[in-house]
């Protein structure tokens, strides 16, 4: 029935805006960028606008070690950096607050009634670890989300990230939980040194952790087969009963931060092969959350082209050949991900 149109939100707050890096990468044009492109192409009226509310600090703890957060809080209001990359500005504190509230409004709506959602919040959070806040992140909103997803009854959550940078702070957050089950694909090597294949998990989370570190250069081919051939599979097995995505599209050509190739067509793609698994396994309900993508005008494009795949639209799977070191690499992450799943 291509007339009906899967019910999908974005999750917004002009809030997020007040967090003022200055002159940075991670800045306020990103989202408004996003905001005036999905109005420009029309994708705004379809889209169900949700407004957060902000985490509460219980909700923080989740993740986080009370220090921190006080830390955090006392560097926000002196306009303290947390470290080179990540600055902080008095309102950074409530606003990290209002980012961890968006990424619980995206999993609560995909719950509620919509099929789809994607929290567009800044600070982005997927390298804050529970004691320590890095890498443009404060809070990491994500894990904040897992965890929230499961105190409402969702047991087993895959997060999967696709930003080009390893998160190392979801990877830290759950890496002994074998009910959360990360894959991240990410450039390899680059910041933050985490993400090597054999960061497999600990203890009961051992083969609950799936990193594929990807020479600098990869395109939408080596993508693709990663999600196809390793994802897929090993989340059929894992049968998540929702999907979060960290969604960050740093790994577009010419982002800036990061030398990788992909193209706007191939985060659609990325995108509906996980609204496949979602279908699949839980009902098809995905919650992505921005993370990074600082070229305006390609991360506005690929939020579109994610949001509208999220809509129904389909995309046509191109064949792909994948170059030899990065198949090399995706034999490599098999050979050891073959422990624990039937890849
Ligand atoms: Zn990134």
């Amino acid at each position: 029935m291509p007339n009906i149109k899967a019910r999908t939100g974005i999750i917004f707050h002009p809030d997020y805006l007040k967090h003022n890096t200055g002159y940075h990468p991670e800045k306020k044009e990103r989202l408004l960028s996003i905001m005036s492109h999905l109005k420009e192409i029309g994708l705004m009226e379809k889209l169900e606008l949700k407004e957060p509310r902000p985490a509460t600090l219980e909700e923080i703890l989740y993740i986080h070690s009370k220090e921190y957060i006080e830390k955090a809080r006392r560097y926000s209001q002196h306009g303290m950096k947390l470290d080179p990359d990540t600055v902080l500005s008095t309102d950074s504190y409530d606003v990290a607050f209002l980012a961890a509230g968006g990424a619980i409004k995206a999993v609560d709506s995909v719950l509620d009634e919509l099929d789809s959602s994607f929290a567009l919040v800044r600070p982005p959070g997927h390298h804050a670890t529970p004691d320590r806040g890095m890498g443009f992140c404060i809070f990491n909103n994500i894990a904040i989300a897992a965890r929230h997803a499961q105190k409402i009854g969702k047991k087993r959550v895959l997060i999967v990230d696709w930003d080009v940078h390893h998160g190392n702070g979801t990877q830290d957050a759950f890496y002994d939980d074998p009910s959360v089950l990360y894959f991240s694909t990410h450039q390899y090597p680059h910041y933050p040194g985490t993400g090597w294949l054999d960061e497999v998990g600990s203890g009961d989370g051992r083969g609950y952790n799936i990193n594929v570190p990807l020479p600098a250069g990869t395109d939408d081919s080596g993508f693709i087969t990663a999600y196809e051939e390793i994802l897929v599979p090993a989340a059929r097995e894992f049968g998540p009963d929702i999907v979060l995505v960290s969604a960050g599209q740093d790994a577009c050509k010419e982002d800036g931060l990061a030398q990788m190739r992909m193209s706007v067509e191939g985060f659609a793609i990325l995108a509906s092969i996980v609204k496949s698994i979602a279908k699949e396994s839980c009902s098809d309900k995905v919650a992505a959350v921005l993370e990074g993508g600082y070229d305006l005008n390609l991360l506005a494009r690929s939020v579109a082209a994610i949001l509208n795949v999220f809509m129904g639209k389909e995309v046509g799977n191109k064949q792909h050949e994948i170059s030899p070191p990065v198949k090399a690499r995706l034999d490599e992450v098999k050979k050891v991900q073959r422990e624990f799943w039937h890849i």
